[in-house]
């Protein structure tokens, strides 16, 4: 029978937060542990700080349990557990290297509370040698008698998806260098019933920022794929499915739009041209990649911009999604936020519609009105933008959005409709690629 290990989790994001739900749903018994006091407050009382899907209902049934709890001390996560996961935040700093000062302040933490020996696992996306410069730090950090073995496991988790992905993993990748110290964190993770691969920790550390850097690769591709359409009378659906269809390419990240955001693509290409960089080595295609990413972007608002003899100063657009993919809240590195400074830059009066991310968007678009009724926002616009592809815009009662629009223009930056049955319409409809 499966005997639940007693796990620990520090930091209480998107990673840590549904990682610690997952690990206390088959069997663990997992304390998370968030430095941020109002984040633990609110989930405590049963208010989750991130929009995933089913992860309410697989906290509070674990919590209920005594499977799963939460504290504010790295001490009583580390005091309470035999394994504990690192899931803190590395973000970019502005020379694209990555901000290690939240992992370092973990494992200090983890180092000064530790009585006995622990494996430490590093969750969050590190550079190269991470996992040994966290061992010989805690090593030189830790009491007498304490040992610590670090293990790298890289999360591959999706926002918006990610309790689905948890529980439905590709791969469970595990860089150790004590065997032991793997094996344990292989047997912890095994109830997740994945494919798993074993290798040094150095490998594991760069599969992440190598899976990334593909992925971000594909987008960028298709992206420039869908841009030569434009000018050839081509169509970027068809040449994606066509391609999608061999299996050496296969069809996912093929989708051709106004490019990649969010927390983890932008700040992990960067690492990547940095890290090589650091060894004295020119990564010309992740240069190439971020470029295209950051251009595309900008070709949509040109888009826009040419629709009107270039004068957007009376006009008022509405932005449809703000989120950087649809099924999340998370507008870290969010193309609405570049396009929408953008088109007011221009002079444009911006205003926007999304289902969930309101509250979170106003702090950062203090002068934008923002709503969740997509209907709301285009009543009396100049042109809809689609920006974000949530299932509500896909819905669109399409004879009601072009009654309530001043103008039938629509600027779809995500592909999400047909050009002909838009054209029949009324609609003067821009897609990308098409
Ligand atoms: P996040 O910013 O949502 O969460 C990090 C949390 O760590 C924050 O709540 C912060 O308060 C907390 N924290 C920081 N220092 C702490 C400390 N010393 N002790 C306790 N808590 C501390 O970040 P995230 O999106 O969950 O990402 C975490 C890591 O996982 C990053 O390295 C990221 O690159 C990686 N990752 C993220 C995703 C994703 O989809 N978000 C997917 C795969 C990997």
């Amino acid at each position: 029978m499966f005997e639940g290990m007693r796990i620990g989790v520090l930091g209480t994001g998107y990673v840590g937060l549904v990682t610690g739900a997952c690990l206390a749903e088959v069997g663990h018994t997992v304390v998370c542990v968030d430095r941020d006091e109002r984040k633990i407050e609110s989930i405590r009382s049963g208010v989750m700080p991130i929009y995933e899907e089913g992860l309410e209902t697989i906290v509070k049934r674990n919590v209920a349990s005594g499977r799963l709890s939460f504290a504010t001390e790295t001490a009583a996560a580390v005091d309470a557990s035999e394994i504990v996961f690192v899931a803190v935040g590395t973000p970019s700093l502005d020379n694209g290297d990555v901000d290690m000062s939240q992992v370092k302040t973990a494992l200090r933490h983890i180092a000064e509370a530790a009585r006995e020996d622990k494996i430490v696992v590093i969750k969050s996306t590190v550079p190269v040698g991470t996992g040994s410069m966290a061992e010989t730090l805690l090593r030189s950090l830790a009491r007498s008698g304490v040992r610590f073995d670090v293990v790298s496991n890289p999360e591959f988790l999706r926002e918006g998806t990610a309790v689905h992905d948890t529980f439905h993993m590709d791969r469970i990748v595990i860089g150790a260098a004590s065997e032991a110290a793997g094996a344990r964190v292989r047997a912890a993770l095994a109830p997740f019933d994945a494919p798993v691969l074993m290798t040094n920790r150095e490998s594991a550390e760069l599969i992440k920022y190598a899976s990334n850097s593909f992925l971000a690769t594909k987008i960028s591709f298709i992206n420039e794929m869908a841009n030569v359409c434009e000018k050839v009378g081509a169509d970027i659906g068809m040449v994606a499915k066509g391609m999608g269809m061999d299996k050496r390419i296969g069809p996912a990240f093929l989708n051709a739009g106004i490019g990649y955001g969010g927390f983890c693509l932008p700040k992990d290409t960067r690492a990547q041209l940095f890290i090589a960089e650091n060894v004295d080595y020119d990564f010309k295609i992740m240069r190439a990649v971020i470029e295209v990413n950051q251009l595309q972007r900008q070709r949509f608002v040109r888009k826009v911009r040419a629709a009107f003899q270039g004068d957007l100063a009376d006009k008022t657009l509405a932005v449809m999604g703000l989120s950087f993919k649809p099924n999340t809240d998370d507008l870290r590195d969010a193309p609405s936020l570049d396009i929408i400074a953008m088109l007011r830059q221009y002079g444009a009066s911006v205003r926007a519609y999304d289902p969930i991310c309101g509250p979170k968007a106003a702090a950062l678009l203090p002068d934008v009105p923002i709503t969740d009724d997509p209907y709301e926002a285009l009543e009396g616009a100049d042109a809809m933008l689609i920006v974000t592809e949530w299932a509500q815009v896909k819905s669109l009662d399409l004879d009601r959005a072009k009654e309530a629009l001043r103008r039938p223009y629509v600027f779809d930056g995500r592909n999400v409709f047909d050009p002909e049955q838009m054209r029949a319409h009324g609609f003067y409809y821009s897609a990308v690629g098409k």
